[in-house]
């Protein structure tokens, strides 16, 4: 798993749980160099005993590198693996940077894309957000159209918290009939909160999702 802009990201979902790791390298410019990229990836293909590798590119925002750093990674991995390995490429993404060049790229490289999405818009829009408050759900479902007419593989990654815990039938059946999501995965959002020194205490957030409703 490789985050190459570590907790770098254009949104700000409630539930995140890394945007505020941030602060914990406060002179980092959370960007991964071109230099450390051939040393991961070398160091990768060689720590190898079979034949296959799968790198799984995540975030915060991982798009944000911008397509040729993904270019560039795709390159080194074709010029430093030997000819009998297959290397598989997964990429997490909130959708919103997703366009017909990263649509392309994806396709042409065989990418299978992590779409995060929560459910219909009410349902989405509760916790996931940018900066300055702006729903993102319009950009998640433009996502999915471009993601399907480049025919790239993608799942959807749907959080599971108090928002929707209880509308899993409208939940399911809108990712089934509406986004058209061949396979999804759920995944239980349990969070901390933070104190004022952005340290995790031991209190549950009240967007966690209850341990019975997640049943
Ligand atoms: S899109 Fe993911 S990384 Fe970005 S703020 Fe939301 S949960 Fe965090």
């Amino acid at each position: 798993m490789v985050k190459p802009r570590g907790p770098i990201c254009n949104l700000a979902c409630d539930y995140c749980y890394y945007l505020p790791k941030a602060k914990l390298y406060p002179d980092s410019d959370f960007r991964m160099s071109l230099e450390l990229l051939e040393n991961f990836t070398r160091q990768l293909i060689e720590a190898q005993s079979g034949n296959q590798v799968t790198i799984n590119w995540q975030g915060g925002e991982p798009t944000l590198m911008g397509l040729d750093f993904f270019k560039n990674a795709v390159d080194l991995q074709k010029s430093i693996s030997p000819p009998n390995m297959q290397i598989l490429n997964a990429l997490q993404t909130n959708g919103t940077t997703i366009n017909p060049a990263w649509c392309q790229f994806f396709k042409q490289n065989n990418f299978l894309i992590g779409l995060s999405l929560d459910g219909p818009p009410a349902v989405h829009n509760i916790y996931r957000r940018n900066n300055s408050g702006r729903e993102k759900y319009d950009s998640v479902m433009r996502a999915a159209r471009l993601l399907k007419q480049h025919k790239v593989d993608f799942n959807i990654l749907c959080c599971v918290h108090k928002g929707n815990q209880d509308h899993p039938l409208d939940v399911y059946r809108f990712l089934r009939d509406k986004v058209d999501a061949t396979f999804i995965q759920f995944i239980p959002i349990i969070q901390r909160e933070l104190d004022s020194q952005s340290q995790e205490t031991q209190v549950v957030s009240k967007r966690s999702v209850d341990a019975k409703a997640y049943g």
